[in-house]
């Protein structure tokens, strides 16, 4: 292709950090490796120079996280290097929310204001830094204000995954070492203290989870907290890879035959067949497969996965290689979401660990079939949870989701047949290959079945991840979190998440099962149960949902662009009691936009952007008449 670069060069520092990901220059004309990366994908010469645009989202995270921004001369060093015409490498770098096409200091705090840390202090939190610190940074204010590199600074973030530690924020240090924390509990004082250049604290710990280690009915979690997920060794003697040697024998049509027994249902929002899926593309004569885990967790609300990631990680890598082995597919990705830095660390060293120990490559555990696995991590866009964004972003493109059909069983990453799963799904596999599907299928009910990690957050008093039946009502979860505080009221219940509904006190006796959840006119979701009491200002939480939806669409369609804009101007008028017209018209309004946005949007985060609002205000009543 020719490329036409910009005059701007690269500082050596920005070159070193770049080559560290795609490996030293060479000459175009050597035709072979180039990079690490290049052992994994297969094409050599112009298809592994084509090839080498999917390393376009690594190398500008590189440049950030070596100089705390994407300078033009990085920019244009990467596009030399990966024959991508600046525009497009342009509209890439802007399209993430970690990601700086403006100078940036050093050192950036990313503090949460979303629901769930609102409810904890988040808005105070900011307050505080605003009257110390001044106003936050504004992602798209691209060069208009200069910043000290040596100053840290600070932004307000969407949700970070660790509601049950509320108020989070994500501390990131550029250098030669970047360091990157997320740290839950954060106080006006030690927030300040980090603006004030206080060291790095450790990681978050992981969440506490419940039930208690040793109790029969943790399935999924079974090893969080009581295995060390940094050993192998320590992984196999508690169970682990007796999956993947069971499902040899069984052989691929049998290991899918007990997926398509058990029922299971996709846990990350969809709740389609996982069976369904991996017969789709286990058919298809395609040479090249692949298996991508959805781990770009940012359902706001959500932080199941990321426990999984950071204390189970093998459990992962071994499911992915046994829908690698079943399907036919070759290779595998884990996305995981930009702002989940431990749990990248730890995925990577044990993908890293299983491939030096024979469990991924060429011949995995000496069982005839290969399998390997690449860590991605995303770089903030809520948009790339949803499969085919998250499909484009590997790719190196902005993460916009695509039309379906194709569907990814078909047509997935790089066009090739996909098995794209969710972490806790994933999870869900290595019992039912152990113990069959069958058994799985024995706990739960319908297409409800096995177990169910739910996110509990908000005004409960004991905060965590759960691990329960489907059949489990929600009164009985929220019971178990230790309900509302003494002398409060449970107010209502987000359910789901964000893209999902509220659910009032009355409705608590719902099974948590898909089912009764569909027929309650409410989803399940990721599994988020957030709670709030009669101290919360529902108001307010709802008009951070709609920022949300319009902050995070990725802008591709009309509906989604302009209506999550205008509903979220909408509620503002009702909050503030400037409507146009009555309050019903301004309701009608919302209800217009909704369907539009339902009818008209391209993917689910347009298609349910009005959910929760809807809910809002016919469920609970909010939005009825202004307020001072
Ligand atoms: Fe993008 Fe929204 Fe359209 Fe989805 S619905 S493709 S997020 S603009």
């Amino acid at each position: 292709m020719d490329v036409k670069l910009m005059d701007a060069r690269a500082t050596d520092d920005e070159q070193q950090a770049v080559d560290r990901v795609l490996g030293a220059p060479q000459s175009p004309w050597a035709g072979g490796a180039r990079g690490a990366h290049r052992d994994f994908h297969t094409a050599t010469g112009g298809a592994a120079r084509r090839l080498e645009r999917t390393m376009l989202l690594p190398a500008l995270r590189a440049l950030q996280e070596r100089v705390g921004w994407i300078s033009e001369g990085g920019l244009n060093y990467v596009c030399e290097r990966l024959d991508v015409p600046p525009a497009e490498a342009w509209g890439v770098a802007t399209f993430y929310a970690l990601l700086s096409t403006a100078p940036r200091p050093v050192r950036m705090l990313h503090v949460c204001d979303d629901i769930g840390c609102r409810q904890r202090g988040a808005r105070d939190l900011c307050e505080a830094l605003r009257s110390s610190h001044g106003e936050p940074v504004v992602h798209h204010a691209d060069g208009h204000v200069v910043l000290d590199a040596a100053r840290p600074a600070w932004m307000t973030s969407p949700c970070l995954g660790l509601c049950d530690q509320a108020p989070a924020a994500l501390v990131t240090d550029a250098g030669t070492v970047p360091d990157e924390r997320l740290i839950g509990h954060v106080s006006v004082e030690s927030a300040r203290g980090l603006m004030a250049g206080a060291p790095l604290p450790a990681h978050a710990p992981s969440s506490a989870v419940h039930p208690a280690a040793g109790d029969p009915a943790r399935v999924l979690l079974a090893r969080v907290g009581v295995v060390d997920p940094a050993s192998l060794d320590a992984y196999r003697a508690s169970g682990g890879y007796t999956a993947l040697a069971r499902a040899v024998t069984l052989g691929a049509s049998g290991v899918i035959g007990e997926v398509v027994l058990s029922r299971l249902a996709g846990r990350g929002g969809a709740a389609f067949p996982t069976g369904k899926k991996w017969e789709a593309v286990a058919a298809q004569s395609a040479g090249i497969k692949y298996v991508v885990c959805n781990a770009d967790e940012s359902e706001p609300g959500t932080f199941k996965d990321r426990v999984l990631l950071s204390e189970d990680p093998f459990a992962i890598i071994e499911a992915m290689t046994i829908a690698g082995f079943a399907t036919g597919a070759t290779r595998g990705f884990v996305y995981i979401r930009g702002e989940y830095p431990l749990a990248a660390e730890r995925v990577t060293r044990a993908v890293d660990a299983a491939r030096q120990a024979g469990c991924l490559g060429a011949n995995v555990a000496g069982h005839g079939f290969a399998f390997d696995i690449e860590v991605r991590r995303g770089a903030g866009a809520y948009i790339c949870g949803e499969e085919t964004a998250l499909f484009e972003s590997i790719a190196g493109r902005r993460g916009e989701p695509r039309s379906k059909p194709p569907f990814p069983v078909h047509a997935g990453l790089f066009g090739k047949p996909t098995v794209v799963n969710n972490v806790e799904t994933l999870a869900n596999v290595l019992p039912i290959v152990r113990h069959g599907g069958a058994a799985f299928a024995s706990v739960g009910s319908g297409i409800s079945t096995g177990t169910r990690l739910w996110c509990l957050s908000g005004a409960v008093q004991r905060p965590g991840l759960y691990e329960a039946p489907m059949t489990t009502t929600l009164h009985a979860l929220i019971a178990r979190s230790g309900g509302v505080a003494p002398g409060r009221t449970l107010r209502a219940v987000l359910l789901g998440g964000a893209a999902s509904t509220f659910v009032t006190p009355e409705q608590l006796a719902m099974p948590l099962t898909f089912e009764a959840a569909r027929s309650a006119g409410a989803s399940l979701g990721s599994g988020v149960v957030m709670v709030f009491d009669d101290q919360d200002d529902m108001e307010d939480h709802v008009l951070r949902i709609a920022a949300f939806f319009r902050d995070e669409s990725c802008g591709q369609c009309v509906p989604c662009r302009v209506g999550t804009v205008r509903q979220e101007e909408a509620l503002h008028r009702l909050t503030h009691r400037r409507t146009i017209g009555s309050v019903a018209d301004e309701h009608a309004l919302l209800a217009e936009l909704g369907a539009a946005m339902k009818d008209g949007s391209i993917c689910g985060l347009g298609q349910t952007a009005y959910a929760a609002v809807e809910s809002a205000i016919t469920t609970l009543g909010l939005f009825a008449g202004g307020r001072a």
